[in-house]
């Protein structure tokens, strides 16, 4: 999304000395985005919301609000009134004070939909049972926005809101796009709080179709802040090696901060505190490996973070002789009936409910006491109508404490 900027000295009537003030200077080829926007199969992509609306983001929510490390709140209201919707995700019982504050939004531009792939899967990642994962949960606090531009998602504007703005270069101004104040206060809130953000992520893609982070120069910001990011990116960068591109790829700033932008909030307001980066995907025929994107992320935010636990080096629970596991059931789709396995490494409480697209219960599985090992149980849903269902399996210890939650999708066919 980067633009190129030049900076201008403006000699103010009336002062002693001049300011330096940035002025931003639009490049007919923009560093983010996409490569052709009247082309046929870009109107067509962007009519149906390049494969993910409002609704897929409602109904995603609906589906993780099922699990018992997230919160969801809408914290205001774009343009035309749609809910912007905010994500937390940590685990319970740990003291506030230990806690480090991670921040991510995505969808700012509209048509740069793998940010949201990448964003979506760092959210199932932090969900899952991985020692990644629980690890994060006990010493952070993720707050994700998914989708900070839904107006211009619906309306299939390639980068703008519903006034035709770009909320990406709003920043400095006063008062600003509704969603830009929406999110300014939100910041503003949570750096005067208990815990104030430490790592701010904004996500889009870039038809350059290379994965890399939009690195602040030296000069626009300060020799601790580009030594602090080299540590950061270098450090998400070695867990998908060849994947994404080095700090030197995009190096922006070079002439000094500009004011639009939400790094150049963190930036004035806050300085060497806050990791605020721009990443950028591929957007292009080329991209994907969006878990392997998200889990080096995660991964890199551990490192950098310097939160506690030991950590191995995969993102699944394969990786982890002891861990619950929740496997897909099969077959799927199925008629009438499938089967669900779960394996426990210690004696836990087990429940697995099956639920469908509404939310209703439609069946009790599993529930209470369980031994470790193994297990294995059939459902029959005969009586029930084609359509989809979600099973949802959650493990509590013993004492109570939550430890594993996942949502399998089936699809009964009759
Ligand atoms: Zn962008």
């Amino acid at each position: 999304m980067k633009i190129i900027y030049v900076f201008v000295l403006l000699a103010l009537s009336g002062q002693a000395t001049s300011i330096v003030q940035a002025q931003e200077m639009r490049l007919p080829q923009d560093p983010c985005g996409y490569p052709d926007t009247t082309s046929n199969e870009y109107r067509s992509a962007a009519l149906l919301n390049w494969g993910y609306g409002y609704d897929s983001l409602k109904a995603d929510l609906a589906r993780w609000i099922w699990s018992p490390y997230v919160q969801i709140d809408s914290v205001g209201a774009s343009v035309q009134n749609r809910a912007l919707y905010m994500i937390t995700i940590q685990a319970d019982g740990i003291p506030a004070l230990q806690r480090k504050r991670v921040w991510i939004h995505a969808r700012t531009h509209p048509n740069e939909v793998q940010g949201t792939w990448v964003t979506n899967q760092i959210i199932e990642i932090l969900l899952g049972g991985s020692d990644l994962a629980r690890v994060l949960r006990d010493s952070c606090i993720f707050t994700i926005m998914p989708m900070y531009n839904p107006d211009g998602v619906e309306l299939s504007f390639p980068r703008e809101n519903a006034n035709g703005v770009d909320i990406e270069s709003n920043w400095a101004a006063i008062p600003g796009e509704p969603e830009v104040q929406v999110l300014r206060g939100v910041f503003t809130q949570f750096m005067s709080g208990t815990n104030p953000i430490e790592v701010a992520l904004n996500m889009h893609s870039a038809l350059a179709c290379r994965r890399y982070f939009v690195y602040h120069d030296a000069s626009g910001t300060s020799p601790l802040f580009a030594a602090l990011e080299q540590e950061f990116i270098g450090a998400v960068q070695s867990y998908f090696p060849g994947g994404i591109e080095p700090y030197t790829y995009f190096v922006s700033w070079t002439g000094g901060a500009p004011t639009v932008y939400p790094e150049s909030w963190f930036w004035y307001n806050h300085q060497e505190s806050v990791m605020a980066l721009t990443y950028e995907d591929k957007n292009c025929a080329a991209a994907g490996g969006y878990d392997s994107t998200a889990f080096a992320m995660l991964r890199g935010i551990a490192d950098y973070l310097h939160v506690a636990g030991p950590i191995t080096s995969s993102p699944e629970t394969s990786a982890f002789p002891d861990a619950i596991a929740f496997a897909q059931n099969f077959p799927n789709p199925f008629n009438p009936s499938t089967t669900f396995t779960f394996k426990l490494p210690h004696n836990a409480l087990a429940s697995l409910k099956v639920y469908d697209i509404l939310g209703r219960q439609m069946a009790v599985l599993a529930e209470g006491g369980h031994s470790a090992g193994p297990h294995t149980v059939v459902w029959n849903a005969l009586g029930l109508s084609s359509g989809i269902y979600f099973a949802r399996f959650v493990v509590t210890s013993i004492e109570g404490r939550p430890m594993y939650s996942k949502i399998n999708r089936l699809v009964l066919m009759k």
